[in-house]
């Protein structure tokens, strides 16, 4: 198939109310939920990567990522048959506090692609100009973060984490000027246009904004069409149906925030405009992935003074997130109880996905009440000893209960190794203890143990050793990592490196443990 034979159903635009201005003169938009606005085209664009399975689920294949008419249109230089962009506005509590009128800054949607199957993916290019939410900004993106969010959006999809995806990462030749710590230091960065792929890109904002300035029937009819088109299983009508459909946004939002702690992920920036209706992880910025266990932690400096985003918290602020949205979705309800009844909900979804996947980390039959002591003082041994996350767990796979030892790979200080070895070995010998006690035989808990705990994640470290490389002039960095992020769960023979706990020169390096919003 050719890029010209894709095929577009643009809905949003034909069922929702737009703006009747167009291009993008900073403004407020209001009774209106999307923009009618061009890409700008950029000096030289050249593609340095593309997700193959991306590709494939579009109906295209390498060939057709290879023209130099892809990398014009993915860097929003041209547009294909049926491609009618736009932004979109929304709004969002930032970092705890309502901020009006946001918007997709630096977000075009080129246009809504229905493949062979009748699959919706909406195409959508980050940095591809200034829309009419920019506000003071460029609509532009770096290289480095155009990377991150490349990388890890289609790392996530290969966990079996919900995500957007990333189709393509194009070059601009162009520069960005940006200040990366907001130190008064701004440089010129090479510029890049990721496009990501969704069924959809609304967000728990675009619901709020128009609650905000009480436009109730904006709002009803975006609800009306976030479950026509994206929650098509729903049937019944009026207050229940709103009611059935919140109650899945919360259980979603549930099983997602289950994941992120299963695989050692930080959002880093989980503001309202920046959790999906769909429940998909969206939005990578500043997020990072835990080397030593530390649920404290975040990678975002803009963020450092209360750590709003942390690890640990992730959860309860997903669930104020649901609470902001519920707040706007009230008038849609003759009375709260059905939202307050979601929104214990999430935490009955949470707190049963949890004990699912620790069952299937430590390699358990099923969660036992006391398994959740177990993992508790796991945690906290973890924290307190400065243990890698993803190789302590991966090292469990190869236990042997008969004589159990600590994965020697997991530590990252010896001194600390030694403070804790008492409650070290006393964890494990538990822990033997509850496997002897476990009808799993040993293959398949092994199995179990392999498919929840992934040998390879994105590395902070890992990205910025691709973006360094990228920035000097070489992109084979990429595609290499994402080769090994294809196969996550797998013993992959050869890259035992990428796997490797987080050097020490990676410790406090920018990009590596300390990034910023500016993107
Ligand atoms: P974020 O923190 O990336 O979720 O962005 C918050 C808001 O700022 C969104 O409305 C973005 O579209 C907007 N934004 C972020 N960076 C830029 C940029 N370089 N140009 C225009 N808008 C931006
Ligand atoms: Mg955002």
């Amino acid at each position: 198939m050719s890029l010209d034979a894709l095929h577009f159903n643009n809905r949003l635009l034909a069922e929702l109310p737009g703006d009747p201005d167009t291009g993008p003169r900073r403004r407020e938009v209001r009774g209106a939920l999307w923009s009618r606005v061009m890409p700008t085209p950029v000096a030289a664009p050249r593609t340095l990567a593309v997700s193959r399975e991306m590709l494939a689920a579009l109906g295209l294949d390498d060939a057709d990522a290879a023209t130099p008419r892809f990398a014009e249109v993915f860097a929003g230089n041209a547009l294909l048959p049926g491609m009618d962009p736009f932004a979109t506005n929304y709004g969002g509590h930032q970092f705890g506090h309502w901020a009006g009128q946001l918007g997709d800054g630096r977000a075009i949607t080129l246009g809504e692609s229905i493949d062979d199957a009748g699959g919706r993916w909406e195409l959508q290019l980050k940095g591809a100009g200034p829309t009419p939410y920019s506000r003071s900004a460029d609509g532009r993106a770096v290289l480095r973060s155009s990377i991150r969010e490349f990388l890890c959006s289609e790392a996530m999809h290969h966990l079996g984490v919900p995500t957007t995806r990333a189709l393509s990462l194009v070059a601009t030749g162009e520069d960005v000027v940006r200040d990366m710590f907001y130190d008064g230091r701004p440089k010129a960065e090479p510029g890049a246009v990721v496009c990501r792929v969704a069924p959809s890109f609304l967000r728990f904002g675009h619901f709020e904004l128009p609650a905000s300035r009480g436009e109730h029937d904006l709002l009803r009819r975006l609800a009306d069409f976030t479950i026509r088109r994206d929650f098509p299983h729903l049937r019944g009508e009026g207050e229940s149906l709103y009611a059935d459909w919140f109650h899945e946004v919360c259980t979603r939002t549930a099983r997602l925030m289950a994941e992120w702690m299963r695989v050692g992920f930080v959002h880093g920036v989980m503001n309202t405009d920046n959790l999906s209706i769909l429940g998909l992880t969206i939005d990578y910025g500043p997020y990072g992935w835990i080397d030593a266990y530390d649920p404290d932690w975040t990678p975002n400096t803009t963020d450092a003074g209360g750590r709003r985003y942390r690890f640990g918290w992730q959860p309860a602020i997903a669930r104020w997130n649901l609470m902001r949205l519920a707040q706007a979705l009230a008038p849609l309800f003759g009375s709260t109880e059905p939202l307050q009844a979601s929104i214990d909900a999430f935490g009955t979804a949470y707190t049963a996905a949890e004990r699912d996947n620790t069952a299937r980390k430590l390699g358990l039959a099923e969660c036992r009440d006391e398994d959740i002591a177990l993992i508790r003082d796991l945690h906290a041994l973890m924290q307190a000893a400065e243990i890698d996350m993803s190789l302590w767990f991966r090292g469990l796979l190869d236990l042997d209960p008969g004589a159990p030892s600590a994965p020697a790979d997991a530590f990252y200080d010896p001194t600390l190794r030694a403070t804790h070895a008492e409650t070290i070995d006393a964890w494990l010998r538990r822990y033997a203890e509850r496997l002897r006690d476990d009808p799993l035989p040993a293959d398949a808990r092994r199995e179990r143990m392999r498919l929840a705990n992934p040998k390879y994640v994105p590395r902070n470290y890992l990205a910025q050793q691709a973006i360094d490389r990228a920035e000097a002039g070489d992109p084979s960095g990429i595609v290499e990592l994402l080769e090994v992020l294809r196969r996550p769960y797998e013993d992959q023979p050869g890259r035992e490196g990428y796997a490797a706990r987080r050097p020490d020169w990676a410790r406090d390096k920018p990009g590596c443990s300390m990034l910023s919003c500016s993107s």
